[in-house]
């Protein structure tokens, strides 16, 4: 279980081009160790026990804020961690906020992982989206974090300004060679009050659609789970603000966008199946798979389902329950 503390924008000096880091988290109230106490506090008190519990510092570049701040939050982590309530501390930060005096000093508390915010691993998209550094930070800082033997998170977008399906797929490669133990994949919104919202409305950016980024990210995802790296989110979670007509302005948002991957990615695993045995011309087919495959595989409004029986001309495709995934005539 995550008890998220967010700490939004606090000691970030750059202004990407797509953030709007109070519009993200939900909060324009400064963090401190009261109010992250009141957060945690309220979060043990609605958990049942024998979970494992981490806080989780998001929303902006944790180790870019003002040192005190820093040693304030995680000396409040420090506490719920030592009274044992709490297992231990992660968080998420910018490339370049990454040195060896910075990990010295996470070491000494309970963090365990370190997710760093890399976007793209193409220097054009990096420049034009205005992050502020380049890959030669990226790679130093995950060989840091790794070195001293932290955790790794990667988060990445696609669909940046200057982004391509060829340039996500380069991206998702060179991360993988990071050796990452956790990656997540955020389309990019285009969130008000931003300077993505200005190129938008001026048609100098247009956003991919969200059968675009579900056919991307189910590729990155194939990408992720051969090499054996747990991708723990992919788009960003609806909350009041991040849905259609709050704050998201434009862009492949759905509030189930990672059942959307994982159904188109099931529906090419059974394409592939299909093409390798040669089942094309045949009337019916019936798909074994183990109970928590089943939604993926019939997809969002029966889709999968739709699309096998158009491109096959299948006139019944079964699907039944069990252990090992299968398909046969
Ligand atoms: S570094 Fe992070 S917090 Fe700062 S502007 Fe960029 S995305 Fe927002």
């Amino acid at each position: 279980m995550i008890i998220p503390v967010f700490v939004p924008h606090k000691g970030c000096p750059n202004d990407c081009i797509y953030c709007n880091q109070k519009s993200i988290s939900g909060q324009t109230e400064e963090m401190a160790g009261a109010r992250m106490r009141e957060i945690v506090e309220r979060n043990l008190s609605s958990f049942t026990g024998g979970r494992y519990i981490e806080i989780a510092f998001y929303g902006g570049s944790f180790t870019g804020i003002d040192k005190r701040k820093q040693l304030e939050l995680l000396e409040t982590g420090q506490y719920y961690v030592n009274a044992g309530f709490v297992r231990e501390m992660r968080l998420s930060t910018r490339p370049d906020y990454i040195n060896e005096d910075i990990l010295e000093t996470l070491r000494k508390y309970n963090v365990r992982t370190i997710e760093i915010g890399v976007q793209s691993l193409d220097s054009e998209v990096l420049r034009i989206s205005q992050r502020g550094h380049g890959i030669r930070e990226v790679a130093e800082a995950a060989r840091l974090i790794k070195d001293y033997g932290f955790r790794l998170g990667i988060q990445t977008m696609i669909g940046l300004p200057g982004d391509t399906r060829e340039k996500d797929i380069i991206t998702a490669q060179k991360v993988v060679e990071f050796n990452p133990e956790v990656v997540r994949i955020y389309p990019t919104l285009v969130i008000k009050n931003t300077k993505l919202e200005s190129m938008y409305k001026n048609g100098e950016y247009s956003p991919l659609t969200v059968d675009e980024a579900v056919d991307i990210c189910a590729h990155l995802l194939e990408i992720y789970k051969e090499n054996g790296i747990n991708v723990i989110r992919i788009g960003l979670q609806p909350t009041e603000e991040i849905r259609e007509g709050a704050e998201v302005v434009a862009g492949p948002f759905h509030p189930a966008f990672r059942q959307l991957v994982e159904s188109r990615l099931m529906l090419k695993k059974i394409e592939e199946m299909i093409e390798r045995m040669q089942l094309g011309g045949s009337r019916e087919i019936t798909v074994f798979a183990p109970e928590k495959e089943l939604s993926y595989i019939t997809g969002q409004k029966r889709c999968n389902i739709k699309s096998l029986k158009e491109k096959y001309g299948f006139s019944k495709i079964r699907i039944i329950k069990s252990n090992e995934f299968r398909i046969a005539n």
